[in-house]
């Protein structure tokens, strides 16, 4: 089964999401649990958490369905101390807030070394950042986003995510999300069936598909190997459509929330329903 969705406003609450999820035709998505360009946001309300589960439970959203993301500010490669902290205390609180909502997963960006730290040691941190937030949470798995490797971000190489998971202790709570347009700027090749064979069959020896947690369906503007994270409309950018029907057509990606970010919300009816012809092709 095939759980498509995309990125949905959660504006006025985060039980405002799954509503607005269905409106398009969705059956998955994600949100942000709060202000994603704050640092410290109110606490959720028992009303909110409450009102959140029914909605879910309405239209038939189980946890597998729904890929909460982090702030952007967070950064759990942090070069500084205070930084680090901040980061660690914040994304601390994103998992408290996802276990609260009855949520099993979170997906953030793994973070940036800065130009002021070796690669390694920021990757260092972020995997010790992980295991802290999983020490002090249960039932929530830490899915840790590919990049574009724009600037000093970490995460573009499948062989960091493979770095990072093993320096995670709770191998149970940790996965990974794919984003189509940032492995595609870090130069994975997913423009035709065969390169999407080859750049998959790399995931899973490098990683292993048993870590796929969400995937993150957005088509790139710039060329393969640009670094430069844009996305765009499926079909419209240089990955181009083969990828996507690839994608739904490919059990692998079964059972799991596979989310557009592309840039034109208005779109996403038609974008899901493409997909969802996509997958009922095979
Ligand atoms: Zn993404
Ligand atoms: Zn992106």
């Amino acid at each position: 089964m095939k759980y498509i969705g995309a990125h949905v406003s959660a504006s006025g609450g985060v039980e405002n999401a799954p509503a607005n999820a269905h409106k398009i035709g969705a059956t998955a998505f994600a949100l942000f649990t709060k202000n994603q360009r704050q640092w410290v946001a109110a606490p959720l309300t028992a009303a909110q958490i409450d009102s959140f589960r029914k909605v879910c439970d309405l239209y038939g959203y189980l946890p597998a369905q729904i890929l909460p993301h982090d702030s952007y500010l967070i950064n759990l490669g942090h070069p500084e101390r205070d930084g680090l902290e901040k980061s660690r205390a914040a994304f601390l609180d994103e998992m408290q807030r996802c276990e609260q909502l009855g949520l099993d997963r979170l997906n953030f960006h793994p973070g940036s070394h800065l130009q002021k730290i070796a690669p390694e040691e920021s990757l260092d941190r972020i995997a010790e950042s992980i295991n802290i937030a999983l020490d002090k949470t249960h039932g929530v798995t830490a899915v840790i986003e590919n990049t574009a490797g724009q600037g000093s971000n970490l995460g573009f190489a499948f062989e960091q995510l493979a770095y990072l998971i093993d320096r995670v202790e709770d191998k149970s709570r940790v996965g990974v999300c794919i984003d189509t347009c940032h492995a595609f700027a870090a130069g994975y090749d997913l423009r035709t069936a065969e390169a999407c064979e080859r750049t998959f069959a790399e995931l899973d020896s490098i990683v292993g598909f048993e870590y796929l947690k969400g995937m993150h369906l957005n088509d790139a503007m710039k060329i393969l190997g640009s670094r430069v994270d844009r996305h765009t409309p499926l079909g419209e950018g240089m990955i181009g459509m083969e990828c996507f029907r690839y994608i739904m057509q490919d059990a692998r990606f079964d059972g799991i929330p596979l989310i557009l970010e592309t840039p034109d919300e208005e779109r996403w009816p038609e974008e899901i329903a493409m997909l969802k012809a996509f997958a009922e092709e095979k």
